[in-house]
């Protein structure tokens, strides 16, 4: 029998009907992060999920709306408490984002302070061009042993990959993460510090929306570059989201 199935990062909320995709992770066993955009979206994801057996709601504040929703930093304060999961949240230098650079920085900085005084916490965190700057204020910010972030679709270079680990960081990977060129940055990875994410609906497959029962594919092609059976792949990712919820569960 094939081990637990991991997507950690999928945006549930955006998909035409949310709760067949929570039925679907629940019958097929897969254990799912519902990750969301803004902190609006958290009362109603989590109403969602209350009942789900493998999908679990995350409060976020994506970069990429930080422009326009700074001031739900508020309604973000307010949940988190109820909130074992952040996500999605971080930082977005790429062009089109870099003009809300500053605001991003405010924000994510509050939140890294916010998450070491409600230690215990699994951040799903994106850093497009901007993984130095993250690390740097985790650095600065994030009280050691506090809350661990999981970076998701990492895209960083090799040094930078190991600064992360070094900080205890953990990696979501998705399939864009593991063609040939950058197959390369994935195989660098520590395997103990590896999850699955599809990033669903953002990704495609075959010319549709992926959803959380596409990550069967993402675990074949990961057990392939890193040149091990699928079987034992799966059972490190399973392994790894144990210690990874177990670590949170014993700080809060
Ligand atoms: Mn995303």
């Amino acid at each position: 029998m094939m081990a637990t199935l991991i997507d950690f990062h999928c945006h549930v909320d955006l998909y035409p009907d949310p709760p067949s995709i929570v039925a679907e992770c629940d019958r097929l066993g897969i254990r799912t992060l519902a990750v969301t955009t803004t902190p609006k979206a958290w009362p109603q994801n989590r109403k969602w999920t209350q009942s789900s057996t493998h999908v679990r709601p995350a409060l976020g504040l994506h970069p990429q709306v930080v422009a326009e929703r700074e001031h739900e930093m508020a309604l973000f304060e307010q949940y988190l408490p109820e909130a074992r999961y952040v996500g999605e949240v971080g930082l977005d230098a790429g062009p089109q984002h870099y003009h809300s650079f500053d605001a991003q920085l405010r924000v994510f900085r509050r939140i890294l302070g916010l998450c070491s005084s409600h230690p215990g916490r699994i951040l799903s965190v994106h850093s497009v061009r901007a993984t130095s700057k993250l690390l740097d204020a985790v650095e600065d910010l994030l009280c050691p042993g506090s809350s661990t972030l999981v970076l998701h679709w990492f895209s960083g270079t090799k040094a930078e990959a190991r600064r992360a680990s070094d900080l205890g960081c953990y990696f979501s990977v998705n399939r864009a993460m593991l063609d040939r060129k950058r197959g390369d940055l994935v195989q660098g990875l520590p395997a103990d510090r590896l999850l699955t994410e599809t990033d669903g609906p953002f990704t495609m497959v075959a010319d549709r929306p992926a959803r959380p029962s596409d990550i069967t594919e993402t675990v074949s092609e990961l057990a392939s570059i890193l040149k091990l059976p699928v079987e034992k792949i799966a059972g490190q990712l399973e392994s790894n989201l144990r210690t990874l919820v177990a670590m949170g569960e014993s700080r809060s």
